[in-house]
């Protein structure tokens, strides 16, 4: 009998590699591995990793450090542990990951998660494997499925990605380089994908994609499906309570898309549009192929369509050429749109794309002075929005339990992550619930009405 083998995966960077390490997990299983949490323990360790920023890039380097040491003591107790890089560092890197740190076994790329145990088999025979190619064959139609089992261990909110790469090519960004050119998975694989993860007990589906609606996958009929009609079709999964969808881009929110949110009661009302900067000269210098004008027009769209709509985003400072000027205009944008939440980073420039090579570019004490100043406003904006709560009861979709015992946590329709004191077998359950107190990082609340039977409870459906 084939001894069972231990494999530990430690995702770094955005939803797309979460959703890809659960599904390298799942494809390893038939080979003999089951997962771990417990990296010294592992006989496989991946590290799937992100190319975005150069922090990304020294931060696994320094986390490979770690694992040789891991790796080393296991062989000091007769174990052989295999050091697996995957992800976009991989893609990008190749070859120097190897050369740079030689306790790397094999390095694969962010298409070939599906080879995966036929390298793994080459690097045990001693042989350094890199697999970086982009394959003519769909990794999604070889990845294998998360065991029922398994679906029920990872949580009620799951990450389904629908497309992935971008064809847009903006200035500053690595993905169409790592992660290839845009394709989108055919409709009736993602419906059955999600219907298998609601039938294990998921609740919460989020559809992922590096521009995920520029999705344009092809539904039964041959005809291509945009995101909207995709939408439409999931919003009738019976025991799905809630959709989400990630990262959009402003160019492609289109009408039927804006429309779904009028429409669709499982839709939930947050919308996470990247704009980048409020300036339209960087927004030309960063070929985002959108002005400023165009994405205030976008959100007001959507918010014709459902008023109590929420925004987020992301922001780069620091963009070479960027005067205070335009920065300025960020942060006079941030004011326009009163985001309820966001991201923003310094400017890092990635080898081979065309804004590492631009003259002018901004200081680092600009840069984070600037990212500072950013992150004040978006703070001040995230903490009225939550205040507008205080004393209102919302839709909490509860995850699981807190860090206090008795202590539940759930989402809002908002994505604000709420903790109440509840029972545990109401995870997975929508609850009226009644914001008490309005936190730094979250709400706290109470049950609307804790003497009623929980009419939406559909635990262990
Ligand atoms: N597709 C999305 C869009 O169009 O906005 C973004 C996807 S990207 C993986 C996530 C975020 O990383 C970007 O929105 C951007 O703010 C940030 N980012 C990408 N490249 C960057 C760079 N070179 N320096 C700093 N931040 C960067
Ligand atoms: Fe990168 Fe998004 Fe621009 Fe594509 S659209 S190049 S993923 S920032």
């Amino acid at each position: 009998m084939k001894r069972s083998r231990k494999v530990h995966v430690k995702s770094f960077g955005c939803q797309m590699n979460v959703y890809d390490s659960h599904r390298m997990a799942d494809t390893l299983v038939p080979a003999g591995f089951s997962e771990t949490a417990n990296a010294e323990d592992a006989d496989l360790v991946i590290l799937n990793t992100c190319h975005i920023r150069e922090k990304s890039v020294e931060k696994i380097y320094s986390e490979i450090g770690r694992v040789r040491e891991m790796k080393e003591a296991a062989a000091r107790d007769g174990r052989y542990m295999l050091i697996a890089v995957a992800g976009c560092v991989a893609q990008a890197e190749g070859k120097e990951i190897v050369r740079r740190a030689g306790a790397v076994d094999l390095v694969v790329g962010s298409q070939n998660y599906h080879r995966l145990p036929e390298m793994i088999a080459r690097a045990q025979n001693g042989e350094k494997v890199i697999d970086t190619e982009f394959p003519v064959e769909d990794k999604f139609d070889v990845l294998a499925a998360p065991a029922r089992e398994t679906i029920a261990k990872r949580g009620i909110s799951a990450f389904v990605t629908v497309q992935e790469g971008c064809d847009k090519f903006c200035t500053f960004c690595v993905v169409p380089y790592t992660r290839g050119s845009e394709v989108s998975r055919p409709v009736e694989k993602i419906v059955s994908e999600v219907e298998r993860l609601v039938e294990a007990g998921v609740r919460e589906v989020t559809l992922i994609g590096q521009n995920v609606n520029a999705y344009h996958g092809l539904d039964r009929d041959g005809t291509p499906s945009s995101l909207g009609r995709l939408l439409r079709r999931l919003n009738t999964v019976q025991g799905l309570y809630r959709l989400r969808y990630t990262t959009s881009h402003p160019r492609d929110m289109n009408d039927d898309l804006i429309a779904a949110h009028a429409e669709l009661p499982a839709l939930m009302p947050f919308v996470h549009l990247p704009v980048q900067s409020g300036s339209d000269r960087i927004l030309a210098a960063m070929n985002r192929k959108h002005t400023r004008e165009d994405y205030l027009r976008v959100i007001a769209r959507l918010r014709a369509r459902r008023t109590d709509l929420a925004f987020s985003s992301d922001f780069i400072v620091g963009f070479p050429g960027e005067a205070e000027n335009d920065f300025r205009e960020t942060l006079a944008l941030v004011d326009d749109v009163g985001f309820a939440s966001a991201f923003s980073f310094m400017y890092s420039p990635r080898p081979g794309t065309p804004a590492a090579e631009m003259a002018d570019q901004v200081p680092q004490d600009e840069k984070s002075e600037r990212l500072q100043r950013l992150q004040a406003a978006i703070t001040r904006h995230q903490r009225s929005f939550n205040a507008g709560f205080a004393g209102k009861t919302l839709d909490v979709l509860l995850e699981k339990p807190g860090r206090l015992p008795g202590q539940l946590v759930g989402r809002s329709p908002y994505l604000q992550a709420v903790q109440i004191m509840a029972p545990a077998h109401l995870i997975g359950s929508v609850q009226r619930v009644t914001i008490t107190e309005i936190g730094s990082n979250s709400l706290f609340g109470m049950l609307a009405d804790a003497t009623r039977t929980p009419v939406l409870n559909m635990a262990g459906a």
